[in-house]
């Protein structure tokens, strides 16, 4: 076997809603030398309460990291050649642990879940006006179930534990984020309890102008700020591993999952953009250093702070809640496909809807709609409707949802984008590319390597200060390959199974009330 020559490699830890995976990259090239990746259960104890266990979380980020560096052994490769990890996360999702015994207090609440739909409706109904967009110019937020302050404040009431931690000084919240790179850099005996200025600015208690906690914010929560982690930038090093085969390695990348696509699709200009399929939809477009506010249902986030003295930039976000999660309903829920790779050639086979249109509302509509209260619906059924109907059915829901996204984008940045990059664990669908394209009257281009989320992780850990073995100058970085689906139906056509969607996404609104 011959030995291939390897810059310094940099490694990531990506931490979704459906699994774990850990990557390794070669600096030089981008190139994924070794990964490994492990399934997350997702437990459903009510309705509309979607958990995660915190210690599964971490075993299948330690399990992932002993794998993939057994597979480098394989291959020749020298683990002692990886010279940073960074770390990318599903947002949102929250955490309270005990900071002296270093156990979870709770479940992890899931971004999707609903329990919270009451006390978020409560909120709005106190605001002047209603209005749930009351808290928007600081956190670039409407009050919602999705971000993480309402779920913490939902801890803090209703389990004892969390309860009883937080009064006597032990508690610990944090996102994802914070719970592996707290675990990861010692835990109990030294851990160091952070967060990115990315994750935070996903809480509802960060404001996105000054870049920190914002106490007014806490206050209304009912937040004790001591609780919170520290927010440092998305690339620095914030601390050392503290076990394992990569013992004294450094972790000095942070970023949600959105914005580490964001930044592995190389979208560091103003108006770039990209879209992640997985378990939901999320389409970014960078909007420079300054934090824009939509007029059409979108949410101003931070998409990353590249050092402590770069300066942040911000983006304009669509979030559906649903995407890669409506095929795994269909599997799970219904036993129509036994693996998400059946779906394409079952909707394949009939290539139509057969004017079938299903909204997967299973957690109300995120954008642009932001109504906890809509549920899911199927309508347009005849007796000819069969089950290749349904799956493409739902293979053109995601499609939708993204087109009303991206209708809202171009609305508010007044310039249309000309084509959509994409990536995530959904666009190995080829099917699902070329309707997206047909829908969307557009084209659309996907990197040929799809880790796109783990990269952006691995780029931020590289370029720390203190590593510094991966220049994210625009002239150092390697060219991209990738694949292109080019639009196939005619516009007209396109508009009316639209104009349909639309009129089904009003049939779904207004259904729990
Ligand atoms: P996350 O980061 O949210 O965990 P991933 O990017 O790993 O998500 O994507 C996983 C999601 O994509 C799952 O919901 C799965 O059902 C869906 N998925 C994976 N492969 C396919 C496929 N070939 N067709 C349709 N959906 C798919």
């Amino acid at each position: 076997s011959h030995r291939i020559t390897l810059g310094p490699l940099v490694a990531a830890i990506d931490q979704g809603t459906s699994s774990t995976r850990f990557l390794v990259f070669n600096s030089k090239t981008a190139e994924l030398l070794s990964h490994h990746q492990v399934e997350i259960k997702q437990s459903f104890p009510k309705e509309g309460w979607v958990e995660e266990d915190p210690k599964e979380i971490l075993q299948s980020v330690y399990e992932c990291m002993e794998r993939t560096c057994e597979k480098l052994t394989q291959l020749n490769i020298d683990v002692s050649n990886i010279k940073a990890i960074g770390v990318t996360n599903q947002r949102e999702t929250t955490l309270v642990w005990d900071k002296e015994t270093g156990e979870p207090l709770y479940n992890a609440i899931v971004w999707l879940d609903l329990r919270t739909q009451s006390t978020v409706e409560r909120l709005i109904n106190k605001t002047p006006g209603r209005n749930k967009n009351h808290l928007r110019h600081k956190t670039g937020l409407p009050i919602s179930t999705y971000f993480s302050a309402v779920k913490l404040r939902w801890l803090m009431d209703n389990v004892e534990q969390v309860h009883q931690a937080v009064v006597s000084h032990r508690a610990m919240f944090g996102t994802v984020d914070s719970w592996l790179i707290w675990c990861l850099t010692g835990g109990k005996s030294g851990g160091v309890h952070c967060t990115d200025v990315t994750n935070a600015s996903r809480t509802m208690l960060f404001n996105i102008h000054t870049m920190d906690w914002d106490p007014e914010l806490c206050k209304y929560f009912g937040i004790p700020m001591e609780i919170l982690p520290r927010v440092r930038s998305s690339s620095e090093i914030y601390g050392l591993m503290k076990s394992g085969a990569l013992s004294g390695i450094p972790i000095s990348g942070c970023l949600g999952d959105q914005s580490a696509a964001l930044v592995g699709q190389m979208c560091f200009q103003d108006g770039q953009a990209k879209n992640t399929y997985g378990t939901g939809c999320f389409l970014l477009r960078n909007t420079g250093s300054k934090p824009v506010m939509s007029d059409h249902g979108l949410l101003t986030t931070v998409a990353y702070k590249l050092g402590r003295d770069k300066p942040a930039c911000y983006a304009l976000e669509g979030s559906v809640a649903i995407a890669g999660a409506v095929v795994r309903w269909l599997q799970d829920n219904l036993g129509l496909i036994g693996s998400s790779d059946e779906l394409e050639k079952l909707a394949a086979s009939v290539g139509t809807s057969y004017g079938c249109y299903f909204v997967p509302a299973f957690s109300g509509l995120y954008a642009p709609y932001w109504e906890p209260s809509a549920r899911g619906i199927i309508c347009g059924l005849t007796q000819f409707t069969n089950k290749s109907h349904l799956a493409f059915a739902a293979l053109e829901a995601v499609c939708f949802q993204t087109r009303e996204i991206l209708d809202a984008m171009n609305q508010d940045s007044g310039i249309p984008l000309t084509q959509l990059q994409v990536d995530g664990g959904m666009t190995s669908n080829k099917l699902l590319m070329q309707l997206q394209a047909d829908i969307l009257c557009i084209p659309v281009v996907k990197p040929s390597m799809p880790e796109t989320t783990a990269l952006g992780a691995a780029m931020a850990a590289g370029a720390a200060e203190g590593v510094s073995v991966w220049s994210l100058n625009p002239e150092d970085l390697s060219e991209v390959t990738s694949e292109k689906f080019d639009p196939q139906i005619n516009p007209e056509e396109s508009e009316f199974r639209y104009a349909r969607w639309k009129i089904a996404v009003e049939k779904s609104k207004n259904w729990e009330t």
